[in-house]
């Protein structure tokens, strides 16, 4: 790959750095995929930013993030959590994941593969990347996956419906004390392939996350 594909190693605007990331074959280089395509959507001045685990097949074919089903689940939350639908959502926040092409089907053809730990890591400079261009004032990680980047060690049992800072530390409602940005706001992931949310106490957590969001939205955006 050339330098100019390297995140971080000149590109100083996020459109140039989203035109090399559309280019990037690392995991095609590195054997891992057959054909890259990278799926995510976002532009200057979004202060809420969205990381899932990876693109589906849906996605993946539309070039669209969050598209297929469990992309309408989450869509369905956020219009709980005080968005005005689907259209304000993709307006008001970027979208990207934690690898952002599509890792294929599993083995047993029942599922989409959880991208490797390698994999992760060949994308997460572009993801670096895009938190430093974009600096949101908070985040929404979504599944196990992307918490792992920005809570590690924590589980979605012990996050679910709890707002925190950048640092880790719980934060009881923007605004009140010095935080270190972004905030976190951690959900679940809302394919029909996770079980978590079968457990009634886990869909409380859910409501209790998605009860929290519309003054996040406001105060996101205001700052
Ligand atoms: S998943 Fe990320 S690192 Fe891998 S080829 Fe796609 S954009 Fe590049």
């Amino acid at each position: 790959m050339a330098d100019a594909d390297q995140p971080g190693s000149g590109e100083t605007t996020l459109q140039s750095v989203q035109e090399a990331q559309r280019r990037c074959t690392r995991c095609v280089d590195a054997g891992y995929l057959a054909t890259s395509n990278p799926v995510f959507s976002g532009h200057v001045g979004q202060r809420i930013l969205l990381v899932g685990q990876a693109p589906g097949p849906v996605e993946n074919d539309s070039t669209r993030p969050f598209a297929g089903r469990a992309g309408r689940q989450l869509m369905r939350w956020f219009e709980r959590g005080g968005f005005a639908g689907e259209a304000d959502v993709r307006r008001r926040v970027y979208m990207t994941s934690m690898t952002t092409c599509f890792p294929g089907r599993t083995v047993d053809g029942r599922g989409d593969r959880r991208p490797s730990s390698r994999e992760v890591a060949l994308c997460s400079g572009w993801l670096d990347t895009i938190l430093g261009l974009l600096a949101p004032r908070l985040v929404m990680p979504i599944g196990s996956l992307a918490l792992a980047r920005f809570l590690p060690g924590r589980r979605l049992d012990d996050v679910v419906g709890r707002l925190f800072d950048a640092s880790g530390a719980v934060v009881e409602a923007p605004g009140v004390v010095p935080v270190v940005l972004p905030l976190l706001l951690p959900l679940p992931h809302p394919s029909g392939q996770s079980r978590w949310l079968n457990d009634p106490a886990r869909v409380r957590q859910l409501d209790s996350a998605l009860s929290r969001l519309a003054p996040l939205i406001g105060w996101s955006e205001s700052g």
